[in-house]
């Protein structure tokens, strides 16, 4: 007889792994299908080691180089999210220095799915969302079973609960529910090719930054956001694309390692895999462009080498559901924090566009994300974790960071089983 879930989780970064641990660790058989053999999402696969959004007004002191040091015991929301950063410190997989909030992204997988695993949370890696069996009663859908694209072929997943979890918000889209996407044509967020360099000698990168400290952000000692004269000089020679002005990245837990966020690729469709393979092919050539600069120009960086690269390029926007609230920016300034809500977010506005100024960043201060905004208004039982929540695109840029979607995931992982 075919198994029945209380909740089918679909996609597993972090929403949907905290989305997931919430549901079993209330009681619920879940399942976990995830594209990739590992959880994480855009966190490992593409290299996105920052973890921000989880705290409010970090507590910021000064040490004796003058960078900044940030207090990391606040957290904004209780919960999973301080659990895993818990077991990332314990593993040696979460930064001790200034900047506390960037991964070892071999140890976050480790870590996640550990975590799975104990709470009795099924998982099915290799596993390809790519249609539902739905029933209609009325004006609402119900879907009754997922349909995936595994090794061995198609197969289904019956449930109770569904939670789309894929960012791209594939499972809505497959099941035929409404969303929007992009801008008014369409247009979204730049994708980024992250990647690891390794071997920088740290020493000779700090010399320098005091030396010149009106080439850099002023950020903390871990987070390197800066060289501009090196990027002048080469970008004057066609060396680099236009858009890059500042070499951004942050440190790992490791001694010389860092995650550069530097490449960009503006025309990106991340729910089509032609325009998947453009932005790779694109992604990569510049990532070589920017290493062959730093490898030659700038300091502490001549022994460095790439040790990895995204195995996906970072997908910022795609889908979003349309939800029962469609959480818009004038919703916030009316009532910050709803009474029902998923989660707390402090992080700005950060839209990654095309001639976007340097500092494309908006504070909208402290607000709490409507809980209507992970229903999907057509469906009994489809719900959105994570970066695809129904919100205008504005919201959604602020919203996406890791801190803040583990605790949406979380949020909904248990919201689903009170319905
Ligand atoms: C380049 C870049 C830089 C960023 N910088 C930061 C930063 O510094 N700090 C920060 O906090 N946030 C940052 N973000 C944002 C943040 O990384 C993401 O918004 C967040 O990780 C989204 O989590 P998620 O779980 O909602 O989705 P994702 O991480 O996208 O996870 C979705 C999961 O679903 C899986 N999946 C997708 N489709 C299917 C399918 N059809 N079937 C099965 N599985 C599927 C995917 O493999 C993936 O594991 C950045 C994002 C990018 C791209």
């Amino acid at each position: 007889m075919q198994q029945i879930y209380d909740v089918v989780v679909c996609g597993g970064g972090l929403a949907g792994v905290c989305a997931a641990l919430a549901a079993a660790e209330n009681g619920a058989k879940t399942l976990l299908i995830e594209r990739n053999a590992f959880p994480g999402g855009n966190a490992t696969a593409a290299l996105v080691s920052p973890f921000m959004g989880f705290t409010h007004e970090p507590e910021i002191s000064r040490d004796e180089y003058g960078f900044k040091v940030y207090g990391w015991q606040k957290y904004l929301n209780s919960g999973i999210f301080p659990r895993i950063i818990d077991r990332l410190r314990g593993e040696g997989g979460m930064s001790k220095l200034s900047t506390p909030f960037s991964a070892d992204p071999e140890i976050l997988k480790y870590v996640l799915e550990s975590m799975l695993v104990e709470a009795g949370v099924e998982l099915l890696y290799a596993a390809q969302v790519c249609g539902v069996e739905k029933t209609a009663a009325g004006s609402l859908f119900t879907i009754e079973a997922v349909e995936c694209l595994c090794k061995e072929g198609l197969r289904q997943f019956a449930g109770r609960r569904f939670i789309d979890a894929t960012g791209d918000a594939d499972l809505t889209s497959c099941a035929g529910g409404s969303f929007l996407m992009g801008d008014e044509n369409g247009t979204t967020q730049a994708a980024t090719l992250m990647f690891l360099i390794d071997n920088v000698d740290e020493a000779q990168v700090t010399t320098y930054r005091q030396a010149h400290p009106e080439e850099f952000e002023d950020s903390d000692y871990g987070t390197v956001s800066g060289f501009t004269s090196q990027i002048a000089t080469a970008a004057g020679r066609g060396e680099l694309p236009e858009h890059i002005r500042r070499f951004v990245l942050f440190r790992l837990p490791e001694q010389g390692r860092y995650a550069a966020n530097i490449t960009h690729y503006y025309e990106i469709n991340a729910t089509v895999s032609e325009s998947v393979t453009k932005a790779a092919i694109e992604l990569r050539a510049q990532m070589m462009q920017v290493f062959r600069v730093m490898r030659r120009d700038l300091p502490g960086f001549a022994n460095a080498y790439i040790s990895a690269s995204g195995s996906y390029p970072g997908i910022r926007e795609s889908r979003r559901i349309a939800g029962v609230t469609y959480f818009t920016v004038d919703m916030l300034r009316e009532c910050p924090v709803p009474e029902k809500y998923l989660a707390l977010c402090s992080y700005p506005v950060d839209l990654h566009m095309k001639n976007a100024p340097a500092n494309n960043m908006h504070t909208m201060g402290l607000f709490g994300i409507p809980e209507g905004t992970c229903i999907h208004r057509e469906f009994t039982n489809l719900y959105a974790a994570g970066r695809n929540l129904s919100t205008d695109r504005l919201v959604h840029s602020a919203i996406r960071v890791m801190g803040v979607v583990a605790s949406i995931g979380e949020s909904v992982g248990r919201l689903c089983l009170r319905k």
